[in-house]
């Protein structure tokens, strides 16, 4: 936050995903690496999918975020909901410092819109998230989960929290912390490639978002329980 990559409201919403991480025991849980599985699917089978990344994701898993996009071949989208020029630049530069090749969604790139948004979160690069098929959307809020679903796109969220609106309307929600969640998607989609197109699509086709988060719910309660 000092410099100035995360925003004080940032620091809210990690909160909130912090306080959920205590109550799946700060580990990856079993519906998480399924929807892990699906979510590498979902991104080696996408003609064209592009990692968004806000200030938050920035600063917990840069790094990691970076990998992914090499193993994937995917580009990495700068999107915040508090969004200035110099935010935006100082984040890119950041990836770029990581290794990040071209980072979209820089100043005037950032020429679409997604309708049905006011924020200006709704501003997207039509070389990035404007064109894409699928979407990685790390801490994301709820409108513009909703409204990347209403414009076509399937999405792939990583929140700590199943009860969101982002969780619900994700094509496939990972419930786990990012900094454990893009590590695993990068291994799996290493091994995931590996796989046939056959294999690809039976992974997406057997996984119900619904069904999954109703299991993260479970396993919260199940790892409580063991408190209680
Ligand atoms: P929604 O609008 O989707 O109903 P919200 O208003 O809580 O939810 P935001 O504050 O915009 O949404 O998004 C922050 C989300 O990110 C929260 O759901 C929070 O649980 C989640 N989150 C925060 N830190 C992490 C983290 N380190 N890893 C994964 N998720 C996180």
């Amino acid at each position: 936050m000092s410099e100035g990559i995360v925003v004080p409201q940032g620091l809210i919403a990690h909160g909130r995903g912090e306080a959920f991480d205590y109550i799946l025991g700060e580990e990856t849980l079993p519906a998480a690496t399924a929807a892990t599985s699906a979510a590498a699917a979902l991104l080696l089978m996408a003609e064209h999918p592009v990692l968004s990344v806000n200030g938050n994701t920035a600063a917990l898993a840069g790094k990691e975020i970076v990998n992914l996009s090499a193993a994937i071949s995917a580009p990495i989208e700068v999107n915040l909901f508090h969004r200035t020029s110099k935010r935006e630049r100082l984040i890119a530069s950041y990836l770029k410092r990581l290794g990040a090749g071209d980072v979209l969604g820089v100043g005037k790139s950032a020429s679409s819109t997604i309708r049905g948004i006011a924020s200006s979160r709704r501003q997207t690069d039509p070389r990035g998230i404007g064109k894409a098929d699928v979407v990685l959307i790390p801490l994301e809020d709820g409108d513009r989960a909703e409204a990347l679903s209403r414009d076509g796109k399937k999405t792939i969220a990583i929140d700590l929290n199943p009860l969101s609106r982002t969780s619900r309307a994700a094509s496939v929600s990972i419930v786990d912390n990012v900094i454990r969640a893009i590590p695993a998607l990068t291994q799996a989609s290493y091994r995931l490639k590996k796989m046939r197109r056959t294999s690809l699509e039976r992974f997406v086709s057997d996984f119900d978002n619904q069904r999954n988060l109703e299991s993260s719910v479970r396993e919260m309660i199940e790892y409580l329980r063991g408190w209680a």
